[in-house]
């Protein structure tokens, strides 16, 4: 299937190649909430391959303190962020969930860093949650990658 988004202004769109559905997970990470504006990020993560974006898009590399460097992919007119790319995982895109269209059908099947949560915010019971990162293999079945 393919699934589409793109940015506020409509001069990026995307494509995702995708057998299902993604699932997608939420990160409430403070760096997350201060990037999105909002309480947490939500996102979609697929290999870079199946992801193929049109429109003028920059570039926002920012280097970690361990040295690894992510790359933000931004409209550059409207400054939309609509996917990253980092050193530490190479050929895996983490999509920025809203910018689907139908980001509405989307379900969250994983929280990290759910020790900065918002107070207010509560999770549903039954959702894998981790106060801090979660261990790769864990979150490749939450999100059923690779699997
Ligand atoms: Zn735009
Ligand atoms: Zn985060």
């Amino acid at each position: 299937m393919t699934i589409e988004g793109g940015c506020r202004c409509g001069a990026v769109r995307y494509t995702l190649a995708l057998d299902d559905p993604p699932r997608t997970y939420a990160c409430h990470c403070t760096d997350c909430q201060t990037w999105s504006g909002s309480a947490f990020s939500q996102q979609v993560v697929v290999t870079e391959d199946a992801l193929h974006a049109s429109g003028p898009i920059t570039i926002y590399a920012l280097t970690s303190s361990s040295g690894r460097i992510s790359r933000q992919r931004m409209c550059e007119i409207c400054h939309t962020r609509i996917f990253n790319t980092n050193s530490a995982r190479p050929g895996i895109a983490v999509v920025r969930a809203g910018t689907l269209d139908r980001s509405n059908e989307l379900i969250v099947t994983a929280h990290i860093w759910t020790r900065s949560k918002q107070p207010w915010l509560e999770l549903a019971e039954g959702v894998p949650a981790w106060p801090e990162a979660a261990p790769p293999e864990e979150m490749a079945r939450a999100l059923r990658i690779g699997c």
